[in-house]
């Protein structure tokens, strides 16, 4: 498997491969590219170092990229990265900095504007701002999980729940685990939707 064979009708996506010059993908990329690309949903059980970040959000950016309505008239983000701690949330917004794909627009939470296309946070935070109104999450169609192991013992059910009730159910949902324990395989069977699952 190559990055071609994933990206093929990406060239853009390509190029910010190959500036990274990275050899081959990944495991876990070889197997999530072409699932998340056909708009399924995807657990991968995995462990950070295995690729993960981009497995999901390279898919995210190009789902971005391919929203129907206008860019101009956007509001609100279309993909969201929920992620246990700041500290990670900072790293995923690190890759996605490294990735500059048609000037999507990212923020942290933090310097949140109108236009944010994508948007990486901790349930806390995320509902945090919800609540005050600095963001909402009605127009998200690509939702990310990331290490909802972590986040589950952290005690973030509540609010994943709450951040839950105001995003669409048609969204397409990716869940990355390092483990697979009955609370997460729960998470999975109330928030995913027929969902393929991948072990590296
Ligand atoms: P992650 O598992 O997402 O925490 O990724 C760990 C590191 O692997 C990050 O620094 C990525 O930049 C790097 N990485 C991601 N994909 C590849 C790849 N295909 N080949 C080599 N390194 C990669």
């Amino acid at each position: 498997k190559t990055f071609e064979d994933a990206f093929q009708r990406y060239p853009l996506i390509l190029e910010q491969i190959y500036n990274q010059q990275f050899e081959k993908p990944s495991p876990i990329q070889c197997q999530a590219w072409p699932i998340l690309m056909q708009g399924k949903d995807l657990i991968g059980i995995a462990q950070t170092g295995t690729g993960k970040t981009l497995a999901f959000l390279l898919p995210a950016l190009i789902h971005i990229d391919n929203q129907p309505v206008p860019r101009s008239q956007r509001n609100g983000p279309s993909a969201l990265v929920l992620s246990p701690t700041r500290e990670l949330a900072q790293q995923i917004e690190t890759e996605v900095n490294k990735i500059n794909y048609r000037g999507i627009r990212r923020e942290q939470l933090e310097k949140v504007k109108s236009g944010v296309e994508i948007v990486v946070a901790t349930p806390g935070r995320l509902n945090d701002f919800m609540m005050n109104g600095i963001i909402h999450v009605k127009h998200v169609t690509y939702l990310v999980m990331d290490e909802a192991d972590r986040m589950l013992d952290l005690g973030f059910e509540l609010e994943i729940k709450k951040v839950m009730l105001d995003i669409r159910p048609d969204r397409q949902t990716v869940m990355t685990s390092a483990t697979w324990p009955p609370a997460v395989q729960e998470m999975a069977d109330r928030y995913m939707t027929d969902p393929y699952k991948v072990f590296v």
